[in-house]
């Protein structure tokens, strides 16, 4: 037996033993007397020593990365039935919960420097089908289906709706709405 042993103080594996008290016996049970330590549950150890990629708490795998954009992250919106690309806009995290829990389209205006609840002025809002994140995790793809048939505030569709051609650019786009008819200024 070790020369430690006898006296009184620690083991090796910050255990105490001594003359007054029992000396710990595996499995190490708490409360009995002397033995100040205990085997917590699993869930309640005080370490947390699950695997490091288990810990990360930036995971992208949660959802869109919005720290990588500095809050702010793209945020693409595509026709679900027809696939065509309708605008680009800008998430913050607010927006994207908000969208989450509504099911509607809700970005971050930079111009305006608030929420902009798609839609909510002229009723035209995006119904929110499924909702994608790059490889990166720094740019949200929507697929909605456009109430109105217009995304563009413009009164078209898309607002890709001029091409650039050698001759400058071309509206290939049908307008499906008047915007003065639409947004009435009071
Ligand atoms: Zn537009």
């Amino acid at each position: 037996m070790p020369a430690a042993a006898v006296g009184r103080g620690f083991d090796g594996y910050g255990r105490r033993f001594g003359r007054k008290g029992p000396k710990p016996e595996a499995p190490f049970a708490a409360g009995r007397r002397g033995v100040f330590w205990e085997i917590l549950p699993s869930g309640a150890f005080p370490i947390d020593i699950r695997p490091l990629e288990e810990n990360r708490v930036s995971e992208p795998a949660q959802g869109p990365d919005f720290a990588k954009g500095g809050g702010l992250l793209p945020a693409i919106a595509q026709d679900a039935e027809t696939g065509e690309v309708l605008m680009l806009a800008y998430m913050n995290a607010e927006s994207y919960a908000e969208t989450l829990a509504t099911g509607r389209a809700v970005y971050f205006s930079r111009s305006r420097n608030k929420l902009w609840r798609k839609g909510e002025e002229s009723g035209n809002v995006q119904q929110v089908r499924s909702i994608y994140v790059d490889c990166d995790a720094d740019t949200i793809l929507l697929k909605v289906h456009q109430i109105g048939g217009a995304a563009c505030h413009e009164g078209y569709s898309s607002c890709f709706f001029r091409q650039v051609t050698p001759g400058g650019l071309q509206t290939i786009g049908q307008r499906l709405f008047d915007p003065a008819q639409v947004y009435k200024k009071s």
